[in-house]
């Protein structure tokens, strides 16, 4: 697709990577988000995790307290990690950016005493035709017989902490699921033996329910974006925004409203929007754009609060007339200072483009 803006282009900067979670049901992926969103919450300082519209972002600070040692802030400068709040495979295949994956990387959870499931295979198949890089969550470790729970300690602390048998118990487990990803066409270990992270899975032992590993996600998603996806996170922060339509939701007081996910540039409150509809491109003024309030302040007259200026990567709530035939998984493009038609084809191509999967 040609970028006929990008001559305007102001110097780029980085984008915070989108995450999403994938795997059979049950295997733990709410729990995991869960678990990554509470953790976040009680080591972020007041207002350091924001809750955005269909998301959550981690920012860097905050991965290096939950992470500790395994997260030195001064060796990265992507700004965080931005979680999309919908786990499972629906909202990964609906949700698309340009024709590719509108999740930069994903984590696949699998059970250790479960291991792979039918949708374990379908969300591997689905991560391989879109070419995502992921991480295997290996979820549930404190279910094994025997564990020594440690709430919130990285993998190695916990393992020191368990017996012989406790151990091998699990890296039985932790071996097959590598058998089965191996079967699959991937060549996989256990996170501290990957070298190159293009190359193989790496495997993260983890329990939702007790945090233990959960340092260690977050420090290898946030390793492997720094190391093989800086590039593809340079953006032109000031540039025409443009993201994915997570959802269509009627909104009291806003009547039609689309939640989006915005990957790049900004989105104002002044913009002139196209949104791809069911049946033409919908050109629309943005009325409003609107963030959830901080939950504190949630008695107030609405849930939620506008605001001027977003920027990617973020969710975000946008008000305006006309969106009635929006689709979830559509594109959206700010038009700034384009002219409309161009954006309008833009926006009818990409559509096309999903049409034919
Ligand atoms: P999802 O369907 O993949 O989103 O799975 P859920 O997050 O809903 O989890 C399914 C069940 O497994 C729930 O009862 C969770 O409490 C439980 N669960 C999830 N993660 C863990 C874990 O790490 N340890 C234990 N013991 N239970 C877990």
């Amino acid at each position: 697709m040609s970028d006929t803006d990008t001559d305007t282009r102001d110097p780029t900067s980085l984008r915070t990577p989108i995450v999403a979670v994938l795997g059979h049901v049950d295997h733990g992926k709410t729990s995991l988000l869960d678990k990554i969103r509470g953790s976040a919450v009680i080591e972020g300082e007041a207002g350091a995790i924001t809750q955005h519209i269909g998301a959550t972002a981690v920012p860097l600070d905050v991965v290096s307290s939950i992470a500790g040692d395994l997260v030195n802030p001064d060796d990265f400068d992507l700004p965080g990690l931005l979680f999309i709040d919908t786990p499972g495979h629906h909202s990964f295949t609906t949700l698309r950016s340009r024709g590719g994956a509108l999740a930069d990387i994903a984590i696949l959870v699998v059970d250790v005493n479960d291991g792979f499931q039918p949708q374990t295979l379908e969300a591997l198949d689905i991560l391989k035709r879109s070419q995502t890089p992921f991480i295997v969550a290996a979820n549930k470790i404190d279910t094994v017989p025997g564990w020594n729970a440690n709430e919130d300690t990285p993998i190695n602390a916990t393992y020191e902490s368990q017996t012989d048998r406790v151990t091998s118990r699990l890296d039985e487990s932790l071996y097959k699921i590598i058998g089965n990803l191996s079967d699959e066409g991937f060549s996989a270990d256990l996170y501290w033996r990957v070298q190159n992270f293009q190359r193989n899975v790496g495997v993260v032992p983890v329990s939702a329910m007790t945090g233990e590993g959960v340092p260690d996600l977050l420090a290898v998603m946030m390793g492997l974006s720094q190391r093989y996806m800086k590039e593809e996170m340079e953006i032109d922060v000031q540039g025409p925004g443009v993201g994915t339509v997570l959802e269509v939701k009627e909104e009291k007081g806003f009547g039609t409203t689309v939640d989006i996910v915005l990957y790049d540039g900004t989105i104002r409150a002044d913009d002139t929007i196209v949104v791809g509809g069911q049946n033409d491109p919908i050109v629309t003024d943005v009325r409003a754009l609107l963030q959830p309030r901080p939950l504190a302040e949630i008695r107030t007259e609405s849930r939620f609060e506008q605001v001027d200026e977003v920027g990617a990567a973020a969710g975000i709530k946008v008000a305006a007339p006309d969106l009635g035939d929006a689709m979830a998984g559509a594109p959206v493009r700010v038009v700034r200072n384009r002219d409309v038609e161009t954006v309008e084809t833009e926006v009818q191509a990409e559509l096309a483009d999903i049409a034919v999967d």
